[in-house]
């Protein structure tokens, strides 16, 4: 890591020359039996760098008033203890502590509303304490946002594909419920078959209440209000199980309104963002190339898109989400789970010999995150990298 983390003054930028080196080697670089190969696109997207850049600039600009953070500013452990460190108070979430100071922000306090965005309430009661609001909200996430008005004007229920407690879904379902709206939420495809089984009158309304999450249903939902669905997605899903979870509910609508014009109970729409488009993209074609043993995915335990990274590669051959370095040893790693989110550790997961390891990182992954995950496998492998730093 380039940065000095003892001066107070001094943003950090992430960057590692490491990486850098393989990025400008296409990705490839070789390191005695280990081949490191990375995805063409990883890392820190442009919300991300926007949002984080956004925080170091309120911090330079008002080095006298006190700074908040609604939660966390992207879903990435380190970034988050930085800000932490320079004085920077959580309202909650992980990094929210109960010291002894204030818990709420005050009037002439500041407070950053995060990547995710924020509920219409949260964002009202801070208007009502009246404290400054600088909101890092990305451009992509006021996509579904939008559309999702469009459906409430048009009485249609947004269909949300998501996950129902990320914070970027939670402010969707906000929005949409202030306009006296109506949404289901469906993490996966699964979830979304008992709403086509519901549309299709196999299971009963009731049944489909009781399947899905807590909180997956707006309040006062009803059968009825499956008659109109227009789909919009969490940025950060995948986006193949997007498109299948709308081809699902599209046939399921046809059956049930053979006789009508679809577009009057189905209308959908892609929400995905680019960065996380172009990351699975770029896994996706590592993957393709068939060359590799193994896979490391770096990202926050958070992480939506990290999760859906590492999906990519588990149907091909072992697929690790760990969160850096810390997690991995000569004979065990410590990884989550993509689909059940439980924490694994698996023994003897470095192959002996030759191996070809791909790396990739969410869009909240720093690259000297990366680049030390990188260090430690090498150094697991028996292996050392030489960087001109
Ligand atoms: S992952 Fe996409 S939606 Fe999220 S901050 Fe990055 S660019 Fe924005």
């Amino acid at each position: 890591m380039t940065d000095a983390y003892d001066n107070p003054f001094e943003r950090y930028t992430y960057k590692s020359d490491l990486i850098e080196q393989i990025r400008a080697a296409d990705g490839r670089a070789s390191f005695g039996r280990v081949t490191v190969r990375t995805a063409r696109s990883f890392g820190f997207c442009w919300g991300v760098d926007r949002a984080v850049a956004m925080v170091w600039d309120t911090l330079a600009e008002h080095p006298d008033r006190p700074i908040w953070l609604l939660d966390q500013i992207i879903h990435n452990p380190r970034v988050n203890a930085d800000f932490k460190s320079k004085g920077v108070r959580f309202i909650r979430g992980p990094f929210a502590v109960d010291d002894g100071g204030p818990r709420e922000p005050q009037r002439d306090d500041i407070v950053v509303i995060p990547a995710f965005s924020a509920t219409v309430e949260d964002t009202r009661w801070l208007q009502g304490i009246g404290c400054t609001i600088v909101d890092t909200t990305c451009p992509w996430v006021i996509k579904p946002h939008k559309r999702s008005q469009r459906y409430v004007k048009d009485g249609f229920t947004t269909l949300i594909h998501g996950l129902v407690h990320h914070e970027e879904t939670h402010a969707s379902c906000s929005l949409i419920a202030s306009e006296g709206g109506r949404f289901i939420v469906v993490a996966d495809r699964e979830q979304a078959s008992w709403v086509c089984d519901t549309i299709r009158s196999s299971i009963t309304f009731e049944e489909l209440a009781r399947r899905l999450p807590d909180d997956a249903l707006s309040s006062g939902f009803a059968e009825e209000h499956l008659h109109q669905l227009g789909t919009i997605n969490q940025t950060t899903m995948l986006a193949a199980e997007t498109r299948q979870i709308e081809a699902d509910v599209r046939a399921a609508m046809s059956e049930r309104y053979a006789d009508d014009d679809i577009t009057d109970h189905f209308r959908e729409l892609n929400t995905i963002c680019g960065a996380t488009q172009d990351n699975q993209d770029s896994v996706v074609a590592l993957v393709e190339e068939g060359v590799l043993d193994l896979m490391v995915v770096v990202g926050g335990y958070d992480s939506s898109n990290t999760r859906n990274l590492t999906r990519v590669g588990a149907d091909h051959f072992p697929s690790y989400h760990v969160d850096g370095p810390g997690v991995i040893a000569s004979d065990t790693i410590r990884h989550r789970c993509p689909e059940k989110g439980t924490f694994v550790d698996t023994n003897d997961w470095l192959p002996a010999g030759d191996v070809v390891i791909g790396f990739t990182a969410g869009a909240s992954t720093p690259d000297a995150l990366l680049a030390e995950t990188i260090e430690r496998v090498l150094s697991v492998a028996g292996e050392s990298v030489e960087v001109a730093r």
